[in-house]
């Protein structure tokens, strides 16, 4: 795992070794993990607290050779970048994982950090299955892992380990894999749209009526590309054909421009005659925490069938 870890930094002018700025969760604020950090040459950063701006800056002028860490937190700190107008000086690549991330969240994310920004797709019990190529493919890297798509979901086989080339892991992501032309990394194979967790996935129009739940992703991606902003955000449904936008930080132009914004863009998306969208919440406090998600299924389904 660590060779294929290796193998894709390499692709990208890193190596295992250089100063990494991780942002991550809390660090354990044990021994052990300060020795572990120290040999690894990496410092963890939690940009997600009332001194998060303290905690960016330091993260500048530690000056790292590459940032790596989950997507919504990255996000967090490119903001506090911008916001500050702090200059990150020789990060070669930001490396995305763990968490789905927009074109447009990518643009801003790189533009703050001033390097290209690379998505990783893994998993805890395999480490990298896919990483994207300089060209922007996210190719699958790892030759001793067999990756099948069937009915959508990932199924994953460690052909590596005798006892194990008989389990077929469902790791409950959806992704259509491709035959591509690109040889620069890994294997021709790509992932071609990683749609994330298949649970909650399914947005409700009537009981009958549903589509997927990646239209949001896109509608709110064409928003901040419009109008160049860039926020988190979260759609939750708790009634059919109802929808609660809920937003990291107040939109420029207004909630009410956005909400009517988006909801033009999901009529036109889905070819539909309503709103969908009911209300916009502006503000960090109101997101929900952990790992980060663009859609909640929160209908009662004893309600609702
Ligand atoms: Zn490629």
């Amino acid at each position: 795992m660590l060779a294929v870890r290796s193998y894709c930094y390499r692709h990208h002018g890193i190596r295992l070794g250089q100063r990494e700025a991780r942002i991550w969760g809390r660090a354990a604020n044990t021994f052990g993990s300060k020795v572990r950090d120290f040999l690894l040459n990496r410092k963890v950063f939690y940009p997600a607290e009332c001194n998060a701006k303290d905690t960016v800056s330091e993260l500048v002028s530690w000056k790292p050779q590459y940032v790596y860490g989950y997507t919504s937190l990255i996000l967090e700190a490119a903001q506090i970048i911008e916001e500050n107008g702090f200059k990150p000086d020789g990060v070669k690549a930001v490396i995305c994982t763990a968490e789905s991330i927009l074109p447009a969240q990518k643009r801003f994310i790189s533009s703050a950090f001033g390097a290209p920004v690379l998505e990783e797709y893994g998993s805890t019990e395999f480490d990298i299955i896919a990483f994207e190529c300089k060209k922007g493919h996210l190719h699958f890297v790892n030759p001793w892992l067999w990756v099948e798509s069937e009915y959508d979901s990932a199924l994953i086989t460690d052909v590596s380990r005798n006892s194990q080339s008989l389990v077929r892991y469902k790791l409950g992501d959806t992704f259509k894999a491709l035959e591509s032309s690109c040889e620069l990394l890994g294997d021709a194979r790509v992932i071609e749209e990683l749609q994330g967790r298949t649970a909650q996935q399914f947005a409700y129009l009537t009981p009958e009526h549903k589509f997927h739940a990646v239209v949001f992703g896109r509608a709110l991606d064409a928003y901040m590309n419009e109008f160049h902003e860039c926020f988190k955000f979260t759609v939750s449904q708790t009634e059919m054909g109802e929808f609660q936008l809920y937003v990291s930080s107040n939109p420029l132009r207004g909630a009410d421009h956005l909400k009517n914004w988006v909801n033009l863009e999901l009529r036109a998306q889905l070819n539909e005659q309503q709103d969908l969208i009911t209300t916009v919440n502006a503000g960090e406090d109101l997101m929900r925490s952990g790992k980060h998600t663009y859609f909640f299924q929160d209908l009662d389904v004893h309600v609702n069938g």
